[in-house]
């Protein structure tokens, strides 16, 4: 590949982040554009249809609070679902709980996990070769439609609620998935950028609100992610946010984080009043200028 002076993902309409490095892979797939690039500050860095999804350096930001968080929420979680995540970040990051016996990861595009294996094996680490974990390459909507298995933990690791992101976060997703929750279990989602995409935190916190009895969101900074603060949101029958029983299953399954603490376990469910705001269906204004990666 030709060595690249960079690419720009806009963050919101004249705002962009910039990369400088190198080129390393391109492939059109039957769903979206893949490029891979290598940065001179972020290591590998994985684009979706010219919008930045992981990379080396900083993608433990975001699959530490999207994970652990749900699963240390869970007494002794068995059996994970992945919507996306192609990356293998998440799958790596469910795996470290001893406790999980079955991950399943459905990502729509298999070709992304192709790329994400040569170009990006330090995200997956080798998740995707764990006895315990099972691909599936099919539509998260469809998967959870047809299946009638039972889960611990369901984690929607998706691109944006763009093209084939849509489906999975509108209200008839999220109820079947309640549907197919074991007692006690949860979902977990990314949920946007609150300070770019507020429409899209808002509909998606709405729609989870009209699948299940309680949600709450929590936040966590992704440096790369437009805006660096990022929105997650919790979904169940009920939820008990506890930092003191999540640092001891934390201790228990030995897990070893860089980002997730006991502290922040609670701290990040505490919302600055621009956030609530949006939730109620206010939009901050600096955010009137429509996402430039709203579909
Ligand atoms: N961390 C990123 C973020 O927060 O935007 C997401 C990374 S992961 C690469 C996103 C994955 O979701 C992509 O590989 C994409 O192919 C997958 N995806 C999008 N829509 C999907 C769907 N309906 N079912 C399954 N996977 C889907």
């Amino acid at each position: 590949m030709e060595r690249t002076v960079g690419f720009g993902e806009p963050a919101t309409t004249g705002f962009w982040y910039r990369y400088e490095g190198e080129h390393l892979h391109s492939e059109r797939s039957p769903y979206q554009q893949i490029d891979v690039y290598e940065t001179a500050s972020f290591g590998r860095v994985l684009v979706l249809d010219g919008l930045l999804q992981t990379t080396e350096r900083d993608e433990f930001c975001y699959h530490e609070m999207l994970v652990h968080v749900p699963l240390l929420t869970v007494e002794a979680p068995r059996r994970v679902l992945i919507i996306g995540g192609g990356d293998g970040g998440s799958l790596r990051h469910a795996l470290m709980h001893p406790s999980v016996e079955r991950a399943v990861m459905c990502e729509i595009d298999e070709r992304v996990v192709a790329a994400c294996r040569r170009w990006l094996p330090s995200v997956s680490a080798g998740a995707f070769d764990d006895p315990r974990a099972e691909l599936v390459f099919d539509d998260g909507v469809a998967f959870v439609a047809r299946s009638d298995d039972r889960w611990d933990a369901v984690i929607v690791d998706s691109s944006d609620p763009v093209g084939p992101g849509v489906g999975l976060f509108r209200a008839p997703f999220y109820r079947r998935v309640r549907e197919h929750l074991a007692p006690g279990g949860v979902l977990a989602v990314q949920a946007c950028s609150p300070f770019f995409q507020p429409r899209e935190l808002h509909d998606a916190y709405r729609n989870l609100r009209e699948a299940f009895p309680e949600v709450r969101l929590y936040l966590g900074a992704v440096p790369t992610y437009p805006g660096t603060l990022w929105a997650y949101a919790l979904a169940g029958e009920s939820l008990t946010i506890d930092p003191e029983a999540a640092r001891r299953r934390a201790e228990e399954r030995k897990l070893q984080t860089r980002y997730w603490s006991p502290e922040l376990h609670g701290a990040a469910f505490a919302l600055p009043a621009f956030v609530r705001a949006i939730l109620e269906g206010e939009y901050p204004a600096f955010a009137d200028g429509a996402n430039a990666n709203a579909g």
